[in-house]
């Protein structure tokens, strides 16, 4: 297993945050609307109108990017108001759309579309990564709420069947054994190989689901990267969310990620650790460089963990705020490292030496 550069992956309009300033350029949109994608009508509701962009939320959960001044764009107004699909429609589409070399198990919380007879494992691992998750973030004092859609897995057979449905959906990563895609709202990995090689990574794109469908994260703006993905590394150890004494801190570390910190970071109080803690605290450039996106998601790691271990006040609180901040406004520089001062209490640098005291003491 190992950390993905792009594992999140975002939509365009999040780029074009800056622009949405700019009332004049926005069509006018609003309620429940009709449209067409792929030839297919749904119905969704927009929630951002750019004069080159509106971005609509799905009733099965997707967030649609439809460009408005293509001739072959298609919608109107209904009446009527959103509501998101009732599992068993949602299960029904899947059906349709996966045919019959696969079946959707249906549990409490996913509907997981795997290839016939593949039993209940896989199931029985997507509720237990989310039960577990909604019980670790609940003893911290997160709110964890009760999400709007049906949470959909998609296990392929193979990693070629995966990989062609990241062409299709236009997901552009590479050497990954799953990815949770905000778009779709959905999980997707492979059932091709040992699953436990890749379950770790499983267990990360769950995390990210379950975060980003129980109010932990918003789908609509922009959270730090290494809130993100600092909570997706912590839950890829199996004894985070099955051993809760501090006794067993140790095993709920992330391995991996401690064996890239001691590697790039050795020593106590090294400076280019506390460099890198505030360069994740203040922008997310860190995970798209090549040569240091392994050390980015170790250092997000070793952040989240330290909250969650040391100060859950703290990272319930810093959860919140991300959480609550405006959708579709860019998260600028300066303002996240005054968010971060005001709630964590403390400067980037006084916070990597905590972190640093911490990860020696594992
Ligand atoms: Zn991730």
């Amino acid at each position: 297993m190992a950390c993905s550069p792009t594992r999140v992956v975002t939509l365009a309009f999040l780029s074009l945050m800056p622009a949405f300033v700019c009332d004049s350029a926005t069509a006018q949109v609003s309620g429940l609307i009709e449209f067409s994608e792929s030839g297919r009508l749904q119905r969704g509701i927009p929630l951002v109108s750019l004069a080159s962009e509106i971005v609509v939320m799905g009733r099965d959960g997707w967030l649609h990017s439809i460009d408005p001044l293509q001739p072959e764009t298609k919608f109107k107004s209904l009446e009527g108001q959103y509501e998101p699909l009732s599992a068993p429609e949602l299960r029904n589409q899947l059906r349709a759309e996966f045919g019959k070399d696969f079946e959707v198990v249906a549990t409490q919380n996913f509907l997981v579309v795997q290839p016939l007879g593949r039993g209940d494992r896989w199931a029985k691992l997507f509720e237990q990564s989310h039960r577990g998750f909604v019980s670790y973030m609940s003893k911290r004092g997160v709110n964890v709420r009760q999400g709007r859609f049906p949470m959909v897995a998609i296990v392929f057979p193979d990693r070629g069947a995966m990989y062609d449905e990241f062409k299709k959906q236009k997901i552009d990563v590479s050497r990954v054994a799953g990815i949770y895609s905000n778009n779709s709202n959905r999980v997707m990995t492979h059932d091709g190989g040992h699953l436990t090689s890749i379950i770790a990574t499983v267990r990360h794109e769950a995390a990210h689901q379950s975060a980003f469908n129980t109010g932990v994260h918003s789908r609509l703006n922009d959270t730090p990267k290494w809130i993100t993905e600092g909570i997706g590394q912590l839950f890829e150890p199996a004894a985070v969310t099955t051993s809760t004494t501090a006794s067993l801190r140790r095993q709920r570390a992330n391995e991996d990620s401690l064996q890239v910190l001691k590697k790039s970071y050795p020593g106590k109080n090294n400076p280019e650790f506390a460099q890198a803690v505030m360069n994740l605290v203040s922008g997310d450039e860190m995970f798209a460089d090549e040569d240091h996106v392994m050390d980015a998601y170790s250092v997000a790691w070793a952040m989240m963990f330290y909250l969650a271990e040391r100060q859950p006040r703290e990272f319930a609180a810093i959860l919140k705020h991300t959480a609550m901040r405006r959708p579709f406004v860019t998260y600028q520089r300066d303002e996240r490292r005054a968010d971060f001062e005001e709630v964590i209490g403390m400067n980037p640098y006084e916070f990597s030496r905590r972190v640093s005291w911490f990860l020696e003491s594992l």
